[in-house]
């Protein structure tokens, strides 16, 4: 009965942790292209994400979800990488526009990623070219839906995979000198 009784408590411990993140998502915005300009209106009065628990937050070490808005340069991954691997564990992703999940329009350019969760783990796209607010208050929805099914598993993903990532990253950055994942 005791050992019962542990488990059910540590379940809805478990469930009140789930609860608290998802409803406490602080964003790191990462305008990498033209759709973060709908972040303006889903964060202000209009669309009012804050009303979701979702708000910005001005470093990623205070973040919980880091937000690619759009196509991504080779240029600028090594910084979204950089970005990601210095959030604090329980750290999401969400990916928005058709450019990061196939490189959109620019699926035939030279130095932009098709697929962006060969180099970070993706826990929700947000399809459209642009995806509107509504859409990204959707998948910010869904996001909370994974967190409280405890489905959101990109970072335990990343840390698993680690070796696989590095290998993807380093083939298209060929400057690497980044400092090694500190857990
Ligand atoms: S999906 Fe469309 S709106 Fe978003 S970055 Fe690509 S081209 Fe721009």
């Amino acid at each position: 009965m005791e050992i019962t009784y542990d488990k059910n408590a540590q379940e809805i411990l478990s469930t009140i942790k789930s609860f608290a993140r998802k409803s406490s998502l602080w964003v790191i915005a990462y305008g990498t292209g033209c759709g973060a300009i709908e972040i303006p209106p889903t964060m202000t009065s209009r669309y009012d994400a804050e009303r979701f628990g979702i708000r910005g937050s001005a470093t990623p070490r205070q973040a919980d979800v880091l937000l690619i808005t759009g196509y991504l340069a080779v240029k600028t991954l090594k910084r979204v990488i950089r970005t990601y691997e210095q959030m604090q564990d329980p750290k999401y992703v969400i990916a928005f526009g058709s450019c990061t999940i196939n490189g959109g329009m620019y699926w035939d350019s030279y130095n932009t990623i098709k697929l962006l969760d060969k180099y970070i783990p993706v826990d929700v796209y947000i399809n459209g070219c642009m995806p509107r607010p509504e859409a990204v208050i959707q998948g910010f929805i869904k996001l909370q839906e994974l967190i409280m099914n405890k489905k959101a598993e990109g970072a335990a993903k990343y840390k698993e995979n680690l070796e696989w990532y590095r290998e993807n990253q380093r083939k298209i950055i060929h400057n690497w000198r980044m400092p090694e994942y500190n857990w």
